[in-house]
């Protein structure tokens, strides 16, 4: 994980409790921390569909080619695919108790998961245990239906760390408050690798759908205490194809300024100021006063054209989730 000094303090705002506040200047694209989760989990089910990743870090245990290829359900060949997303098989280990149901991507993720929380849920410990944690997650899955925000395994994995760790209370206390880097120089090349990448997204999304971007969830103390805005000056990244967290910054950030991320995707941030904050309201029960709301506090309350074909109560990007492509 990357070291970075500390340019930013939390302090409490009367409105909006806990936020992020720069210290020093934060230049574009610098790395403003990083950090691990308290608790993170595959989602259901990715696993169900055999997405192979590290129990505990969430690191792919295929190499993008394999994945292209079962995603596709062909076998295809990746240009440069040593640089793409390798995974070191020689170190994957299962774990002793559960078998290959549980992998992890080194013997040292396998000893963290134990010593944390997978003692407790462990399938050697009895057949009742696990009979059990196989009906929660069947249940969970006739009930989430992709694509999953979040995973009846986090709470899980939190109740078991509060049993092997009573002071992990504390910390989640704390939170309540709260692939490619190819460049070809030739752009023929780059052309060809373009039109590879869309058809064989335009493949797997037909295969596979939204099971596309997203590993799992986790939760993340300091995450946790950035404020939404609809213009944000930062953008949460898993730039380590695992579970750390990266916030960078999209612009350059004063001293004094609030460091803010977009709780919308994408499409999102594009519709009216009524349709996002509609959407603020119902899912994270605030309405939005950032600069670009401001501006456009006069604009009649009109609903966007894209709300008709979406549905409101879907997360339209969940900030805790993580990218593995
Ligand atoms: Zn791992
Ligand atoms: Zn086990
Ligand atoms: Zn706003």
């Amino acid at each position: 994980m990357a070291n970075n000094s500390v340019k930013f303090s939390i302090n409490h705002d009367a409105i909006k409790g806990r936020c992020l506040i720069a210290t020093e200047t934060i230049h574009t694209g610098e790395i403003i921390f990083e950090e691990l989760p308290l608790v993170c989990s595959q989602f259901l089910w990715n696993a169900e569909c055999k997405y192979d990743a590290c129990q505990f870090c969430l690191t792919p245990l295929e190499t993008a080619e394999e994945n292209v290829s079962r995603l596709t359900k062909e076998q295809i060949k990746l240009p440069y695919f040593e640089q793409c997303c390798q995974t070191n098989k020689s170190k994957h280990v299962d774990c002793l108790g559960c078998g290959q149901k549980e992998r992890y991507c080194s013997i040292e993720c396998r000893q963290h998961a134990f010593e944390i929380y997978h003692q407790t849920l462990c399938y050697s410990r009895s057949e009742e245990l696990a009979n059990n944690l196989n009906k929660l997650c069947d249940l969970w899955k006739s009930i989430h239906y992709p694509p999953e925000t979040a995973s009846i395994m986090l709470l899980v994995k939190i109740l078991a760390r509060i049993k092997q760790d009573s002071t992990f209370i504390q910390k989640l206390q704390q939170f309540s408050k709260n692939c490619e880097r190819l460049v070809a120089n030739n752009p023929d090349e780059c052309e060809q690798i373009n039109q590879l990448v869309e058809t064989l997204f335009e493949k797997m999304e037909k295969i596979s759908g939204c099971f596309l971007n997203t590993e799992g969830s986790g939760l993340y103390e300091l995450q946790s205490c950035i404020n939404h805005s609809c213009q944000p000056n930062s953008e949460v990244c898993f730039l380590h194809n695992n579970f750390i967290l990266s916030l960078k910054a999209l612009e350059t950030i004063n001293p004094g300024e609030e460091i803010t991320i977009c709780y919308l995707d994408e499409c999102w941030r594009d519709r009216s100021r009524h349709s996002r904050n509609k959407y603020i309201r119902e899912n994270y029960l605030f309405t939005c006063q950032c600069p670009k709301c401001q501006q456009q506090m006069n604009d009649p309350d009109v609903t966007s054209d894209e709300d008709d074909d979406s549905d409101l109560q879907s997360n339209p990007d969940d900030d805790e989730a993580m990218n593995c492509d």
